[in-house]
């Protein structure tokens, strides 16, 4: 049996790692467009930050590879795959004979057409290279805008403005993290960032870079307004990187569609990670969730099933857990859920920046978000996969010293599988 594995991210470790429990010797072959071993993309904002070393970065250790029989192919692109011949080609001319393979290939950002974006300092926020190229205008630059207030802009600014860099964050929508937060969660937040100094531009959108002999000097808004600075960082989304499956014949939706067991609609590929779409456990459909943790599930599922197990992948729901400058939040699931069928019920209390908020569809937990305490999230993650019925505790989950102790015993019981 022989694997490839396209890309080198988390969800490829997760396959490795599920290979080599069903298989501990058949060849492994990584195909990686970076040229780095595998490091915590999460990270690279404290990164940037300053807070840690790129050395604390990569998460295995250096003979992780060879300790497992994996042959890593670094700053090497797959260019085509050919899945009658059973081979992929790569970017050095070469063919990979496969058996089983995995398409790991991640996302990409999201670039919009702007007048003005093509040219130097642009940047975009994914990798550790761009890390490498944005660490150059520290000391230089003194204002930057970030166009896109969701997870990765707000990461790239918080970063910045801890590099004493003054930042403008240009969002769209009426708060900031309009996916994973509520109204009144991204408001908490967008305050407290501006207190912090941040600048925070809600429900308007950057319409042109003004360039003068080529350098950056502004921002102009939708609403006519202009921001001066001297660098841009795009981050309004990051989409499933599926180019390389045009014309194989493996289905796609947004990201590639996978089965129960993580494989594609061609029979021995596989995908996980940020650019498959696989099961959701809240909505019952197949979805992308671009997260670290379920990146991993599904790349161990996938190799489990490469390697022959048979063991069908149980599903994900978003989750996501950030602080901003000593606030923690926490969101699990469907935070804003769309329709009549759901009962919102939240806690709020503004002097202490103390939020709760549930979500729940026919007595059970299908999402919340959690700010200033977050101390128990897992309990409600729990509710969630193990489907307990909330109805005669649900205030419960409001309190913000929720813990095991206020649920009745026999969810107790359940949910630790063990007597309380
Ligand atoms: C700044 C930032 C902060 C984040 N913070 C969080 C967080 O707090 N919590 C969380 O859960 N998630 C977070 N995420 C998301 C998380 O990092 C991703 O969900 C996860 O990295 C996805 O893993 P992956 O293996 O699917 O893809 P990736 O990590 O994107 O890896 C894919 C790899 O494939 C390579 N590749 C692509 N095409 C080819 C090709 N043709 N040939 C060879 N190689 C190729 C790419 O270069 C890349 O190295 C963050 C992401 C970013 C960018």
């Amino acid at each position: 049996m022989e694997y490839v594995i396209i890309g080198n991210g988390v969800a490829a470790i997760g396959a490795v790692e599920g290979i080599r429990q069903w298989d501990a010797a058949s060849p492994i072959t990584i195909v990686s467009a970076e040229p780095y071993k595998v490091y915590g993309r999460p990270l690279i904002s404290h990164l940037l930050a300053g807070k840690i070393h790129e050395s604390d970065i990569f998460y295995r250790s250096d003979d992780y590879y060879d300790l497992r029989g994996v042959k890593l192919l670094l700053g090497m692109r797959a260019v085509q795959i050919l899945p009658d011949k059973r081979k992929v080609a790569s970017s050095d001319g070469r063919m990979l004979p496969f058996d089983r393979l995995l398409i790991a290939t991640g996302g990409i950002p999201f670039m919009p057409p702007l007048p003005g974006r093509d040219g130097p300092d642009v940047y975009t926020f994914t990798t550790l290279d761009d890390v490498r190229k944005i660490e150059v205008l520290i000391g230089k630059a003194k204002k930057i805008v970030v166009i896109g207030g969701g997870l990765i802009g707000l990461k790239v600014s918080e970063s910045l403005h801890d590099r004493g860099i003054r930042v403008t964050v240009v969002e769209l929508a009426d708060r900031i993290l309009s996916t994973a937060f509520d109204p009144i969660a991204g408001e908490i937040i967008r305050k407290h960032l501006t207190e912090m100094g941040m600048e925070i531009i809600l429900q308007n959108s950057a319409t042109e870079i003004v360039r003068e002999n080529g350098h950056i000097r502004a921002v102009i808004m939708s609403d006519g307004t202009r921001r001066d600075c001297e660098a841009v960082v795009i981050a309004i989304g990051v989409v499933p990187n599926i180019s390389l499956v045009e014309g194989t014949g493996i289905k796609t939706n947004r990201g590639i569609l996978t089965d129960d067991f993580m494989e594609t609609s061609v029979s021995g590929i596989y995908a996980a990670g940020d650019v498959a779409e696989a099961h959701d456990l809240l909505l019952g459909q197949r979805r992308v969730t671009p997260i670290w943790p379920v990146a991993y599930l599904q790349g161990q599922y996938a190799g489990f099933n490469m390697a022959g197990a048979k063991i069908a992948y149980r599903g994900s729901i978003p989750m996501n857990s950030i602080e901003f400058y000593g606030i923690p939040t926490v969101s699990i699931g469907l935070s804003n859920p769309v329709g009549e069928n759901y009962e919102v019920r939240h806690m709020y209390l503004p002097e202490r920046n103390l939020y709760r908020k549930i979500v729940l569809k026919d007595h059970l937990l299908a999402g919340a978000v959690l700010v200033g305490r977050i101390q128990r999230a897992g309990i409600l993650t729990g509710l969630i996969l193990n489907r307990i019925d909330c109805e005669s505790f649900k205030e419960e989950l409001l309190k913000d010293d929720f813990g095991l102790i206020n649920l009745p015993v026999e969810v107790r019981k359940k949910m630790l599988a063990v007597n309380p």
